[in-house]
């Protein structure tokens, strides 16, 4: 499961941008949030965040 750290997230929402299964959402609290259902786990947006805000656990 993909977690966003949001106490480190600089909410530049590139990760949104890159996520090749559009699974990454701004809530309505301004949260990154991840649609479960649609990631594929592939680790782009994990290499993409230039702040190590998100990890992929099991
Ligand atoms: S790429 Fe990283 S810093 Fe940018 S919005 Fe996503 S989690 Fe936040
Ligand atoms: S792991 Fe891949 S599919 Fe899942 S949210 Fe990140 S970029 Fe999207």
């Amino acid at each position: 499961m993909t977690a966003i750290d949001m106490k480190i997230c600089i909410k530049c929402t590139g990760c949104i941008d890159i996520c090749p299964e559009s699974a990454l959402f701004l809530g309505e609290d301004a949260a990154i949030k991840c649609d479960y259902e649609k990631c594929i786990s592939c680790g782009d947006c994990v290499d993409y965040c230039p702040v190590n805000a998100i990890s992929i656990n099991d």
